[in-house]
């Protein structure tokens, strides 16, 4: 069974259809990189299998729950999959320690000292232990948003979903959160990484999706996409990023 099954999807925004039926399988484990323009509806794929859109027609499943259907709970869903996104919105009132354990305290009901270890051990894994006090206001871009995606895993998400989690970054901070999505991926964890950040996606990708003007214009694993595009739209995208 897939990790992800995305059957026809169809996406409107009152007349305009962003989505134009979108067909989708992404295996457990796998590090899928969706590329494409600005405007061709890679947030909204996204947020859609993370339930943050309705879908209009067609059908997502994420390990085996059907968003579609109303017996499922959609916040269960959004524990399953993890979103990070281009702004980090930690909570600016709370210590790094706080924005983390705050799921596994109101989600998942964990006991306090025990969310404190966990949040502990998941800093300790984006490199920011000796953080766990300090208020987001005193953290540089880069170490926000990794306390933004120990934040995601601390719900111990089946899948991670990243939409340009470096975009906002300035160029000298990126690296430091590639390396931790990097280490994810080494680990097994199944992602979705919408970015421009073309090296990341030669080097951790199973494959790049080439998203254009709602629909999936061509795949296929890193190697190939980057040397051997098939499509002329394709060949300018990769001209303007590259
Ligand atoms: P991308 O992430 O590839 O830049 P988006 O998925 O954000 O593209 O947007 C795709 C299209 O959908 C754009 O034309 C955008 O203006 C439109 N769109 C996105 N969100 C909304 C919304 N909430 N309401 C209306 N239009 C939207
Ligand atoms: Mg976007």
């Amino acid at each position: 069974m897939p990790m992800i099954e995305i059957k026809n999807l169809h996406k409107y925004f009152g007349d305009l259809e962003v989505l134009k039926g979108i067909d989708l399988s992404i295996e457990q484990g796998e590090v899928v990189v969706i590329v494409g323009a600005s405007g061709s509806g890679k947030s909204t794929l996204l947020r859609c299998i993370n339930k943050l859109e309705e879908l209009t027609s067609g059908e997502i499943i994420v390990d085996g729950y059907s968003l579609t259907d109303k017996s499922t709970d959609i916040n269960m869903i959004r524990t399953e999959a993890g979103m990070v996104f281009q702004q980090f919105n930690l909570f600016p009132h709370m210590t790094t320690l706080q924005n983390v354990t705050l799921g596994p305290l109101k989600v998942r009901r964990m006991k306090r000292a025990e969310a404190n270890n966990f949040g502990m051990e998941l800093l300790k894994k984006v490199g920011l232990e000796d953080k766990a006090k300090v208020y987001p206001d005193q953290l540089s871009g880069g170490q926000k948003q990794r306390v933004a995606i120990a934040r995601s895993l601390a719900l111990r998400p089946k899948v991670m979903l990243f939409d340009e989690p470096t975009s906002a970054l300035d160029p000298e901070l990126v690296g430091e959160v590639l390396e931790v999505m990097k280490t994810l991926a080494r680990e097994g964890m199944t992602m979705v990484v919408v970015t421009h950040e073309m090296g990341f996606a030669n080097e951790v990708a199973d494959r790049v999706i080439f998203v254009d003007d709602g629909v999936i214009l061509e795949q296929a694993p890193p190697k190939e996409f980057f040397s051997n595009p098939q499509f002329e739209r394709t060949r300018t995208f990769l001209g303007k990023v590259q």
